[in-house]
C-alpha cells in the first residue's frame, strides 16, 4: 500500500507523536458491523487483529468535510482531551486518500434513541438515572478550562455501554467557549427539535445552550415527544422561541420545575448544570446504580502534547468528589512567628527578675535544695532561650523557603499565564480558521445561489427571445409556404392553360387537316366532273367533228373555252386552298410560338421561384446561423464571467487562509517550546514539592521544639510554685 502519495490533512494522533506506536491502517482492523450512519459518516464496530480488542471506527470520507478541516481537528482535539467515565473516549485516529478514521471506545447498548423509540418513554426513575449521567457529562465539560460546549446533545447522540450506562459522544459541533455568534448552521441538516432559542435567533450561545438541549432531552424521555415539536419547520423554530412550555396532566411535579428552568429562554437566567444537579428532583430520586464522577481536567495544554491525559481512572462515589482543597502556601504562619517572639521576651524577663529576686538565705539544706532549684530553672531558661534562638533561626529558615516557594510559585503562574495565552491564542487561531470557513462557506453558498438564480433568469431571457425567434421563422416559413402554394397553383393553372392550348391547337390542326382533307376531296371531286365534263365534251366534240354535223367549230371552240374555265376554276381553287393552308399553318406557327413562348415564361418563372425560394431557405439558415454563434458566444461569455469570479472568490478565499495560515515548522515549533516549558516547569513543580516536604519537616522540627519550650515552661512554673510554696512554709 502506498500510503504516502497524499498530502496529510490531520496531525499525528498523540500516541504517534510521542513515538508510543507507528501510524495505524485500516488494514490492521476486522470491520465487523455497522453500528450507525452519522451527518458526515458511517460508525464500525472493529476488531484490532493484533490485540483482538473490539472499538467503534468513525470513517469519515474526506470530501464530506473538506470545507471544515479545523471544524473536524477541532473534534479530535477535544475528544483527545476528554477523560470521563460518560464521555466516549477517543483512542487515535489515522487517514488514508480517501477517508477519515476515529478509533473510539466502542457502546455497545446501541444510542438512547432507538431505547427511547423502544420504550415510548421511559419511568421516571431510570429517566433521572440517564439524566443524571449524562448532567454528569455535560458538567465535566463546562467545569473544563476553557468550557467546552457540546452543541448537539440530543438521543442520537447519546449511546449506551453494555452495562446500559450512558456515553456522551459527537464532539462535531463542539466549541470552546467563546463570545462568537457564529452558531453552526444546523438548519442544514438533522433535527431541529433541540436547538436553543439563542442558536435559533443566532443572537451568541454559552453552556447554557447545552442545558436547553438537557431540558428538551429531559422532558422527551419522560414524555415520548419533544416540548416544540410541529409538522412545520417555521412554526417550530417560533414556538422555540416564543412558546410556553406545556405539559401533559401526568408529568412529575418536581420534573417539571426543573424542565421549566431548563427551558428558560434567556440564557442568562437559565439554571446551571451544577445548579441542576443539586436540584430537589434529582435529589429527591435515588440513583439506580452508584454514580460515577471525574473531576475536570485543568490539564488542556498537556492534552495537546501527549496523552497523559487519559491515564487518570475515575473514582466511583455516591457524592461529589472533595475539592482538592490545595494547601495555601503562605498559611498563619507568620502570625505563630510574632506571637513565640512575645513569649520569647516575656520569658526572658522573668527569668532576670527571678535572678534579682534571689534569696540570701542559703544555709538550711532546705535552702540549698532551692538554690538547685533555681539554678536548675536557670539552666533550663537558659536551654530554652537556645532552643527559641534555634526556633528563631529555623523560623527565618522557614520565611526563606517561603520566599524561595513564593518567587518559585510566582514564577510558575506566570509561566502558567503565558501558557494559557499560547495556548488560547493557538485556540483562537483556529477558531477564527473554522470562522472563516464557516462564513466562507456561507458567502460562496449564497453567492452560487446567486449566481444560479442569474443564471436561470438569464437562460429564461435567451429562451424567450428564442421562442420568439423561433415565432418569426415559423411565421416567415409560413409565408414562404403560402407563396410556394400560390406559386404551385399559378404554375398549375399555367400548366391548364398550356395543356387546354394545346388542345386547342390539336383541335385547330384537326380542323385545317379536316378542310384541307374537304377541299383535297373537293378538289378530286371538281376534277373528276371536269373528267366527265371533258369527256363528255370529248363526245360531243366527236359529234361536232362529224362534218354531217357542220358545226364542228363552235364545240371546239367551246371546249376550249371550257378548258380555259375549268384551268381558271381549278386554279383558283388550288390558290384558294393553297392561301388557306398557308393561313392554317400560320396560324399553326403563330400558336407554337406563343406555346413556346409561354413554356419559356413558365420555365423562367419556374427558376426565379425555385430561386427565389432557395435565396429565403439561405437567408433563413444564415440568419439562425448567426443567431446560435451569437448564443454560444453569449454563453461563452457567461460562463467565462462565472469562472473569473469563482476564481476571484478562490483567490478572497485564499488570501483569508494565507493571512490565518500557520506555518506548521512554526506550529513544531511552538509545540517543542511548549514541551520544554512543561517540563521545565514539572521540574519547578517537583523542586516545589520538595521544598514543600522540607518545609513540613522543618515544621514538625519546630513544633518539636516549642513543645520541647513548653514542657520546660510547664517544668518552671511547677518548680517556682514549689519554690513559693516552700519559701511560704
Ligand atoms: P456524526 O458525527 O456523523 O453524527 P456520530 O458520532 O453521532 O456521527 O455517530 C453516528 C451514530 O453511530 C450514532 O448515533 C451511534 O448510533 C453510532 N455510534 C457512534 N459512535 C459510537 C460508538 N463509540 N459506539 C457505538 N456506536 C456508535
Ligand atoms: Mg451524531
Amino acid at each position: 500500500m502506498n500510503k504516502k502519495n497524499f498530502t496529510k490533512l490531520l496531525f499525528e494522533s498523540p500516541s504517534v507523536f510521542n513515538g508510543e506506536e507507528k501510524e495505524l491502517q485500516r488494514s490492521d482492523f476486522d470491520f465487523e458491523r455497522k453500528l450507525g450512519d452519522g451527518a458526515f459518516g458511517q460508525v464500525w464496530r472493529i476488531k484490532h487483529k493484533a490485540t483482538n480488542k473490539l472499538y467503534a471506527l468513525k470513517q469519515v470520507p474526506k470530501q464530506n468535510v473538506a470545507k471544515m478541516i479545523p471544524q473536524f481537528k477541532r473534534e479530535l482535539l477535544i475528544m483527545y482531551e476528554l477523560n470521563h467515565p460518560h464521555i466516549i473516549k477517543l483512542y487515535n485516529h489515522f487517514e488514508d486518500e480517501k477517508n477519515f478514521f476515529l478509533i473510539m471506545e466502542l457502546a455497545e447498548g446501541g444510542n438512547l434513541y432507538h431505547r427511547l423509540y423502544r420504550e415510548r418513554n421511559f419511568l421516571e426513575k431510570v429517566a433521572a438515572q440517564y439524566f443524571r449521567e449524562v448532567l454528569l457529562a455535560v458538567e465535566y465539560l463546562h467545569m473544563h478550562v476553557p468550557a467546552i460546549i457540546h452543541r448537539d446533545i440530543k438521543p442520537e447522540n447519546i449511546l449506551l455501554d453494555k452495562d446500559g450506562r450512558i456515553k456522551l459522544t459527537d464532539f462535531g459541533w463542539s466549541n470552546y467557549y467563546s463570545t462568537d455568534t457564529n452558531a453552526p448552521r444546523f438548519t442544514t441538516c438533522g433535527t431541529l427539535e433541540y436547538l436553543p432559542p439563542e442558536m435559533v435567533q443566532e443572537t451568541g450561545h454559552s453552556t447554557a445552550a447545552d442545558i436547553w438541549c438537557l431540558g428538551v432531552l429531559l422532558y422527551e424521555m419522560l414524555t415520548g415527544t419533544t416540548p416544540f415539536r410541529t409538522p412545520a419547520k417555521d412554526q417550530m423554530l417560533n414556538n422555540i422561541v416564543n412558546a410556553k412550555v406545556k405539559f401533559p396532566l401526568n408529568f412529575p411535579p418536581l420534573a417539571k420545575e426543573l424542565v421549566t428552568k431548563m427551558l428558560e429562554k434567556n440564557p442568562a437566567d437559565r439554571i446551571t448544570a451544577t445548579e441542576t444537579k443539586n436540584d430537589r428532583w434529582l435529589t429527591e430520586i435515588p440513583p439506580i446504580r452508584e454514580t460515577m464522577v471525574q473531576e475536570p481536567v485543568l490539564k488542556s495544554l498537556k492534552s495537546i502534547m501527549g496523552p497523559e491525559v487519559v491515564t487518570e481512572g475515575y473514582k466511583v462515589i455516591n457524592e461529589e468528589p472533595p475539592n482538592e482543597n490545595k494547601e495555601p502556601i503562605f498559611s498563619s504562619e507568620d502570625n505563630a512567628t510574632i506571637t513565640t517572639a512575645a513569649t520569647e521576651s516575656e520569658a526572658k524577663e522573668e527569668a532576670k527578675e527571678e535572678e534579682k529576686e534571689e534569696p540570701k538565705y542559703n544555709t538550711t539544706p532546705f535552702k540549698q535544695n532551692i538554690k538547685k532549684l533555681q539554678k536548675k530553672i536557670s539552666l533550663k531558661v537558659e536551654e530554652t532561650i537556645k532552643t527559641k534562638a534555634s526556633i528563631r533561626e529555623s523560623l527565618q529558615g522557614i520565611a526563606t523557603f517561603n520566599q524561595k516557594v513564593k518567587e518559585l510559585e510566582e514564577k510558575i503562574t506566570e509561566k502558567r499565564k503565558e501558557l494559557a495565552t499560547l495556548f488560547s491564542a493557538e485556540k483562537e487561531m483556529l477558531l477564527k480558521l473554522s470562522d472563516i470557513n464557516f462564513e466562507l462557506e456561507r458567502i460562496q453558498s449564497s453567492n452560487e445561489t446567486a449566481i444560479l438564480l442569474e443564471k436561470i433568469t438569464n437562460m429564461q431571457k435567451d429562451l424567450m427571445e428564442k421562442t420568439a425567434e423561433v415565432k418569426v421563422y415559423k411565421k416567415n416559413l409560413e409565408n414562404i409556404r403560402t407563396d410556394v402554394k400560390q406559386k404551385t397553383m399559378d404554375i398549375n393553372e399555367r400548366d391548364k392553360n398550356l395543356s387546354s392550348l394545346q388542345l386547342y391547337l390539336k383541335k385547330i390542326k384537326d380542323e385545317i387537316l379536316q378542310s384541307k382533307y374537304n377541299k383535297r376531296s373537293e378538289l378530286s371531286e371538281l376534277e373528276i366532273n371536269a373528267e366527265i365534263l371533258k369527256s363528255q365534251l370529248e363526245q360531243k366534240d366527236r359529234y361536232y367533228s362529224d362534218p354531217s354535223n357542220g358545226s364542228y367549230f363552235s364545240s371546239k371552240e367551246m371546249m376550249d373555252y371550257v378548258q380555259k374555265r375549268l384551268d381558271e376554276l381549278k386554279c383558283y381553287k388550288r390558290d384558294q386552298l393553297k392561301k388557306k393552308i398557308d393561313e392554317a399553318h400560320e396560324f399553326q406557327l403563330d400558336k407554337e410560338q406563343e406555346l413556346a413562348e409561354m413554356k419559356i415564361e413558365y420555365e423562367d418563372k419556374k427558376a426565379e421561384i425555385i430561386q427565389n425560394n432557395r435565396k429565403i431557405r439561405e437567408e433563413a439558415i444564415r440568419k439562425i446561423k448567426k443567431r446560435n454563434e451569437d448564443s454560444l458566444s453569449k454563453r461563452k461569455n457567461f460562463k467565462e464571467e462565472i469562472r473569473n469570479k469563482l476564481i476571484q472568490k478562490l483567490n478572497e478565499f485564499r488570501n483569508a487562509e494565507s493571512q490565518y495560515y500557520i506555518d506548521p515548522i512554526e506550529i513544531d515549533k511552538h509545540k517543542k517550546r511548549l514541551r520544554r516549558r512543561t517540563k521545565r516547569l514539572e521540574r519547578l513543580y517537583s523542586e516545589m514539592s520538595q521544598i514543600r516536604t522540607e518545609r513540613e519537616m522543618m515544621k514538625e522540627v519546630l513544633s518539636l521544639k516549642k513543645r520541647e519550650v513548653e514542657d520546660l515552661e510547664m517544668e518552671i512554673g511547677t518548680a517556682k510554685i514549689k519554690l513559693l510554696g516552700k519559701q511560704f512554709f
